[in-house]
């Protein structure tokens, strides 16, 4: 379970407005979705990388790159923050699915594609998270009597102006850019796969990714070379992967010392010759 334990006040790098942010404690693992590309449906784990827009300058910085400057209380907030601090995430208030399938481990099976479509069937319940409502809505921060605007996260809409101006941005910027614009270019897939599982067939041959994406994912896995950060393995195995790599992306997965749903999932697709981005099951998702 997670919960928000009042606000962070945050400056923007740039022109020292102070934001608020929810700070969020006890994080939970309560997703309905979620991705070999790190894509997530409805999940408090969804920051958009931490890539945030200036409510007053409008420019781009990361949270991480962000002075601390205090905390406010849940009553303060309620005085001093653009946004009522009643943030209830959607999936919290409304009933779960819990027929969940398990998931098959054989391999070099006819049933393969069945397999796929059922899993997916499951598991398809969620739109895009940029359809789904913001906790920044326009107009909000621009209440005169408060004294903190929400902190705002950066939209789809920002990515290519981002990227063409890279050299005004940090290298770990331009990263987490990178890996919500291959994200976002996935969703496409995602979209097509969805209608095709709904009609029952087997979607992996649907994702052929563009020029413009293939281009992404090749820089963006440049990027993740020279990164820190234990997710890396697993996510430059997964850009392998989808870029048709598997003998690449199996000797990094089978070097991972700590495997994990993610890994182990990313792995057994990339055995099969999958191409396409999948669904992870994660432990919570498994009926027991
Ligand atoms: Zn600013």
């Amino acid at each position: 379970m997670s919960r928000s334990d009042a606000y962070r006040l945050l400056a923007c790098p740039l022109c020292h407005t102070v934001h608020a942010t929810p700070h969020m404690v006890a994080f939970g693992f309560m997703v309905t979705e979620h991705w070999s590309d790190t894509y997530s449906v409805q999940s408090l784990f969804e920051s958009r990388q931490g890539l945030r827009q200036c409510t007053a300058c409008h420019d781009f910085y990361l949270q991480s790159e962000a002075p601390y400057i205090g905390h406010l209380t849940s009553a303060q907030a309620s005085r001093l923050v653009a946004v009522p601090p009643d943030y209830i995430p959607a999936f919290l208030r409304r009933a779960g699915s819990d027929d969940v399938t398990t998931a098959n481990t054989n391999s070099d099976s006819a049933h393969a594609g069945q397999f796929w479509i059922r899993w997916l069937k499951k598991w398809w319940v969620g739109k895009p998270f940029y359809l789904l409502p913001t906790d920044n809505p326009p107009g909000e921060n621009k209440d005169p009597s408060k004294k903190y605007p929400r902190m705002m996260t950066a939209s789809h809409g920002d990515l290519a102006g981002i990227l063409e101006n890279q050299e005004k941005y940090s290298v770990n910027l331009i990263q987490a850019a990178r890996i919500l614009n291959w994200i976002y270019l996935n969703d496409a897939y995602r979209d097509t796969a969805k209608s095709m599982v709904e009609k029952g067939q087997e979607p992996h041959s649907a994702f052929k990714p563009t020029e413009t994406q293939i281009d992404n994912m090749r820089t963006l896995l440049a990027l993740l070379e020279f990164a820190d950060g234990g997710y890396r393995a697993t996510a430059i195995a997964e850009l392998y992967r989808e870029l048709g790599q598997f003998d690449r992306a199996i000797q990094i997965l089978e070097k991972i010392t700590e495997p994990d749903y993610k890994s182990e999932a990313i792995l057994e697709a990339a055995r099969q010759g999958v191409r396409a981005p999948t669904l992870i099951p994660y432990a919570h998702q498994h009926k027991k």
